[in-house]
């Protein structure tokens, strides 16, 4: 038995940039993995949707007051967002790692980030590591808006270091970003696609019906494969 959509449309806010997750191709149009995945799903399971990429600290905020029906947006499972949030299955494993800018060989460790400006893109998961270990390891945090100017705050030598999702430095690293990762991964990060707690079940059901479905034909795999090349 199909699972039958209670809207016409159903609006699913994004981040504006999270390369390979989501990001502007070379016409400006919307790619990546969560874009692809929602677009199968919605066909596979016949509902129609509307994607806004609108920032990832936006897209919570549009999720939370009921402007948009759900988010994917590389969003991690955590304890504090399941207040607010319910989850579908996960569908992809991350996690967070620090990166600095290529040729910088003076940062090994946490500890040699003392004294040292580190950023995060505000509302995140690396956010909030780097709030809770601030005090611990002796560095100041500055919070950008988007995945974009952290990367560029890091380029420039606005920020010493920065913090984000590990397959997203790798994306980055493949496309010949200037970024090194001397420090291990904080692993264990789940993404799953979410809407407000209590609203819009069936979105949900729909969502996990047709990521199943996706994984039996191995189309999930092809989808990670066009935008991961090498497991990194
Ligand atoms: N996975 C991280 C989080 O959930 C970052 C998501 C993002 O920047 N789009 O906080």
């Amino acid at each position: 038995e199909k699972i039958q959509p209670k809207k016409d449309t159903y609006v699913i806010a994004s981040d504006s940039t999270f390369a390979p997750f989501e990001f502007q191709n070379a016409d400006g149009k919307y790619e990546g993995i969560d874009v692809d995945l929602v677009e199968r799903i919605a066909e596979l399971q016949d509902f129609n949707i509307e994607f806004k990429f609108i920032g990832f600290s936006s897209a919570v905020q549009a999720v939370e007051s009921g402007q948009a029906d759900a988010m994917i947006a590389g969003m991690t499972i955590t304890d504090e967002r399941e207040k607010s949030f319910d989850f579908s299955t996960p569908y992809f494993n991350s996690g967070i790692q620090i990166a600095v800018k290529k040729g910088n060989d003076k940062i090994h460790s946490y500890e040699d980030l003392k004294d040292k400006k580190v950023g995060a893109k505000i509302g995140t998961e690396s956010a909030d590591f780097l709030e809770a270990n601030k005090d611990k390891y002796g560095f100041s945090i500055k919070y950008l808006d988007t995945t974009d100017a952290l990367y560029s705050a890091l380029e420039i030598g606005e920020i010493d270091a920065m913090m984000d999702d590990y397959p997203v430095i790798g994306y980055g690293v493949a496309q010949k970003q200037p970024l090194a990762t001397p420090i291990p991964r904080e692993e264990g990060g789940k993404y799953a696609f979410a809407v407000k707690k209590g609203k819009n079940p069936e979105l949900v059901q729909m969502f996990n019906e047709g990521l199943a479905e996706l994984k039996r034909t191995g189309e999930y795999d092809e989808i990670i494969g066009k935008y991961v090349k090498d497991g990194s």
